[in-house]
């Protein structure tokens, strides 16, 4: 799919507590999370609970894989059956991108506030059940990211009223290797005048749990704003902003990083009715017939 609207605007969400266990990963600075990635590195995605994740994966075949089962850091609504649920560090950005986007689109009014620029990733692991975007879990899916995109991208920002860039997928936390460099870029060139949003198939508690990879926060110390958490089903629901189930949730990270909790944007406004059924009722009313 072209445009991504599983992990996009339309493929995510979520809504509780954060819970215990934030703050030590996350009061983040640039030392400690240099300091993070370093740890992270050398704890080995595959040598904490494998055989437990193996296990696990056994009893559930062709269903879902809870490679955490013990992780008591869950988002809301985490394990989902339908989707696989990674223990922290397992998924590295750093060796699974392969650098690789499904597309960019300038001036899209629907992945963030007000006029914006999406880049979208390709690949996730997730596997959210009815994604949208499952022409893209591959990380191999779509075409190479290059110098001469980025820099289209950065002059892309330069209008008044582009708003700021959107990081979607696929999973951006997952392709530190392509947008960790264009972050840096944004915040060289531009510094807060544009802000970033990104959706992630990640809750908030998975990317502050101890032993996550380094590269996910420092990623999540350039993102002003974001859409967390798997797309679910069964939580479906169009009237909500950006995000496709309840479960998601839209999160200010500068202010969430500084409380130690998740402190939800402040802007949120979900619709109260759906607007083609409201315009619907208004047509049968008579509304249009000369
Ligand atoms: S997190 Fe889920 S909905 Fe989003 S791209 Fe991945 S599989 Fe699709």
């Amino acid at each position: 799919m072209t445009v991504p609207e599983g992990c996009a605007s339309d493929g995510f969400r979520a809504a509780g507590e954060a819970s215990a266990g934030f703050g030590t990963a996350w009061s983040v600075s640039a030392e400690s999370v240099s300091a993070d990635s370093e740890s992270a590195d050398s704890a080995q995605p595959g040598s904490v609970l494998a055989g437990t994740a193996l296990e696990n994966a056994a009893k559930h075949v062709g269903k879902w894989h809870d490679f955490a089962p013990s992780d008591a850091n869950r988002g809301p609504g985490i394990p989902y059956k339908y989707s696989n649920n990674p223990y922290a560090g397992q998924w590295d950005g750093r060796t699974l991108s392969s650098g690789i986007i499904a597309d960019y689109k300038r001036m899209v009014m629907t992945d963030g506030e007000g006029i914006r620029n999406s880049l979208y990733v390709s690949g996730c692991p997730f596997r959210c059940e009815k994604c949208w975007n499952s022409s893209i879990w591959d990380f191999r899916a779509g075409k190479p990211y290059t110098k001469e995109l980025e820099d289209s991208i950065i002059a892309d920002l330069e209008p008044d009223y582009i708003q700021g860039l959107s990081l979607m997928g696929g999973e951006p936390m997952l392709n530190t290797p392509v947008l960790l460099p264009l972050l840096e870029r944004v915040r060289e060139t531009y510094g807060n005048a544009k802000d970033v949003w990104s959706w992630t198939g990640y809750t908030w508690e998975e990317l502050m749990r101890d032993g996550e990879t380094g590269d996910k926060a420092r990623l999540l110390s350039y993102v002003d704003v974001l859409v967390d958490g798997r797309y679910i089903e069964e939580k479906k629901d169009s009237l909500l902003q950006f995000r496709g189930s309840s479960n998601q949730r839209i999160i200010d990270v500068k202010k969430s990083l500084l409380a130690g909790r998740v402190e939800i944007w402040e802007k949120l406004k979900d619709q109260k009715r759906f607007i083609p059924e409201i315009s619907g009722k208004e047509r049968a009313a008579g509304e249009g017939a000369n």
